[in-house]
C-alpha cells in the first residue's frame, strides 16, 4: 500500500500514520521528522533547513526531495509506505511521481483529513513529543499515563519550537498558499480520499480504515 497522508498542520497525521504503520506493516516517512533529525545533528543539510524551519517556512524541493529519493530507495519500502507531511508544493508531487514510475511504483491513495483552523491551534498547542522515540501526544487529546513523560521510553517529553502561535500562523498561511492545491492534484487524479478530521482519534482512525478498504 503507497499512501500519502494530507492535511493541514496539526491536522493529525502523524497519529494516524503510527496506526497505518501498524495495520498494513510498513514504515513511516515524515519529512519533518528526518528534517528534525538532521537539525539536531547539525549535519549540512540540518544547517540549511534550520532557519526556515523555526520561521515555518517550507524547505526547498531539493533538499526535501534529496531525502525522500533516498528513503524510498531503501529496502522496507518495497511493501508499501505512507508519507507524511510530504509532498507539500506541486513540484514536490511531480517529483514523487516521477521518482516512484522510475521503479513501477505509483501512490494508491491520498487520505486528506479535514480539520478547521480553529480546532488546529488548540491541538498544536497542546502537542508534546518524545525526544527518544517521536511519539506524539497531546496534554489534554491523548495525555501519557504520567504527565508529561513517555509512555514508552519514560524521558520528559517536549514542545516543538515551532508550535508557538505565531509561528504556526505561517505554517498555516503557507499551507493555504503552497500546500492546499495539491488536493485539487491529487482529485484530478482520483486519488484524493477526504476524511473529516474532527472528533476522537480513534474515530478518525475508523473511518481512514473504511475508506482504504472500500
Ligand atoms: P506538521 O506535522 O506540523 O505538519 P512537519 O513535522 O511535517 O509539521 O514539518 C515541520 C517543518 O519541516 C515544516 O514547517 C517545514 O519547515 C519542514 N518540512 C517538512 N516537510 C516538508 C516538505 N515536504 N517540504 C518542505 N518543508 C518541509
Ligand atoms: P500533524 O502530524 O498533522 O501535524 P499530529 O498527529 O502531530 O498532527 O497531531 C497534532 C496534535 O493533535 C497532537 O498533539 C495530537 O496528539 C493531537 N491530535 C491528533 N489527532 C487528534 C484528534 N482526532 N483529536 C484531538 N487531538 C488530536
Ligand atoms: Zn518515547
Amino acid at each position: 500500500m503507497n499512501l500519502i497522508l494530507f492535511g493541514p498542520p496539526g491536522a493529525g497525521k502523524g497519529t494516524q500514520a503510527q496506526f497505518l504503520v501498524e495495520s498494513y506493516k510498513i514504515p513511516q516517512i515524515s519529512t519533518g521528522d528526518m528534517l528534525r533529525v538532521a537539525v539536531r545533528q547539525q549535519t549540512p543539510l540540518g544547517l540549511k533547513a534550520q532557519e526556515i524551519m523555526q520561521q515555518g517556512g517550507l524547505v526547498s524541493d531539493e533538499i526535501v526531495l534529496g531525502i525522500v529519493e533516498e528513503r524510498l530507495a531503501q529496502d522496507d519500502c518495497r511493501s508499501g509506505f505512507v508519507l507524511d507531511g510530504f509532498p507539500r508544493t506541486i513540484p514536490q508531487a511531480d517529483a514523487l511521481a516521477e521518482i516512484l514510475q522510475r521503479c513501477g511504483r505509483s501512490i494508491e491513495h491520498v487520505v486528506s483529513l479535514e480539520v478547521d483552523n480553529e480546532e488546529i491551534v488548540k491541538r498544536l498547542s497542546g502537542r508534546r513529543s518524545c525526544p527518544d522515540c517521536g511519539k506524539g501526544y497531546h496534554v489534554t487529546y491523548d495525555a501519557p499515563k504520567r504527565v508529561d513523560v513517555c509512555d514508552v521510553c519514560g524521558v520528559a517529553l517536549v514542545q516543538r519550537d515551532d508550535d508557538r502561535e505565531q509561528t504556526v500562523r505561517n505554517r498555516l498561511a503557507v499551507y493555504e498558499q503552497q500546500t492546499a492545491p495539491l488536493k485539487e492534484y491529487y482529485r484530478s487524479q482520483q486519488l484524493l480520499r477526504t476524511i473529516p478530521g474532527m472528533g476522537p482519534i480513534a474515530e478518525v482512525q475508523q473511518r481512514i480504515t473504511a475508506a482504504l478498504a472500500g
